[in-house]
């Protein structure tokens, strides 16, 4: 059971792993994680200062020297993509972990009010995006060894839900591309898995359910077995499945 695994310190040593959404909840708490478990982590968001927040608090700890990339995923094309894995490949010649974690949740409405501009965004940031930066970077991450791909869904990724319109819709289809990745790279040193953090002390979580007491839920700390037994030697060979990290 992955929400069991045990974290030790180095069990991710000498990995490279590039985390998105690294600057702000779960994403924070991985990249920081990571890192305490040895590995190189590398930083993208689009709040700098979040993300030398997160670096300098790696850097007090003690872990190796992370990496930060500022980068909006609302606008960056391919090439900014095709740059970064260049700059990957240069610095630290392979990539062991992608964690798609950035998403957006939009605004809950319902079906007859969604906005289309609303449905754009939220689809470039949690799909395509993805998709684009995923497929840019595997020439990096056939460098590694063993790569893991982590993409991040919900519980409205797998069952629709009222009022929860496009952030849904874009969960199904990141299930979608994680599965056909998956059976596309099975036997492949490239494993592609999806994990499901359910609900999580975050500003996300917190605008989705603003009355909500959030000391009732479940912190990102408590997500972190999962996350790192998918980056971990311990899943080669665990590909196409969708994890719940609760
Ligand atoms: P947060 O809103 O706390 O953090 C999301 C992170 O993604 C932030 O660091 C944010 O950057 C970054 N991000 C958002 N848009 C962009 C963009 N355009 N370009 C680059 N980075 C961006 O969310 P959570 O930590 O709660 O969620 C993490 C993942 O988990 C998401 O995919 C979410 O859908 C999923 N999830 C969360 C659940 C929960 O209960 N919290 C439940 C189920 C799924 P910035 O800080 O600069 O805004």
């Amino acid at each position: 059971d992955p929400k069991q695994f045990e974290i030790k310190p180095n069990l991710l040593a000498g990995k490279v792993i590039l985390v998105t959404g690294a600057g702000d909840g779960i994403g924070r708490e991985t990249a920081k994680t990571y890192a305490a478990c040895g590995a190189t982590v590398i930083l993208l968001g689009r709040t700098v200062k979040k993300l030398e927040a997160v670096y300098d608090e790696i850097v007090a700890a003690g872990g190796p020297e992370p990496a930060i990339i500022p980068l909006d995923m609302k606008g960056a094309t391919k090439s900014h993509y095709q740059a970064m894995t260049a700059t990957i490949i240069e610095q630290f010649g392979k990539l062991d972990g992608l964690l798609q974690n950035a998403g957006i949740l939009g605004v809950l409405s319902p079906f007859e009010h969604i906005d289309h501009d609303s449905w754009n965004d939220i689809m470039q940031i949690n799909v395509t995006a993805q998709f684009m930066m995923t497929q840019a970077l595997l020439p990096a991450l056939r460098k590694a060894p063993q790569a893991s791909v982590i993409f991040t869904s919900s519980g409205v990724g797998r069952e629709g839900r009222a009022f929860w319109g496009p952030y849904a819709v874009s969960k199904f289809a990141i299930e979608g591309l994680a599965q056909v990745m998956a059976d596309e790279y099975e036997g492949s040193t490239i494993r592609v898995n999806v994990i499901n953090p359910g609900a999580t002390r975050t500003t996300m979580r917190s605008k989705a359910y603003p009355a909500e007491d959030p000391n009732r839920l479940k912190t990102p700390a408590d997500l972190m077995p999962t996350y790192v037994y998918l980056m971990a030697d311990d899943s080669i060979g665990v590909t196409k499945q969708s994890i719940n990290a609760q």
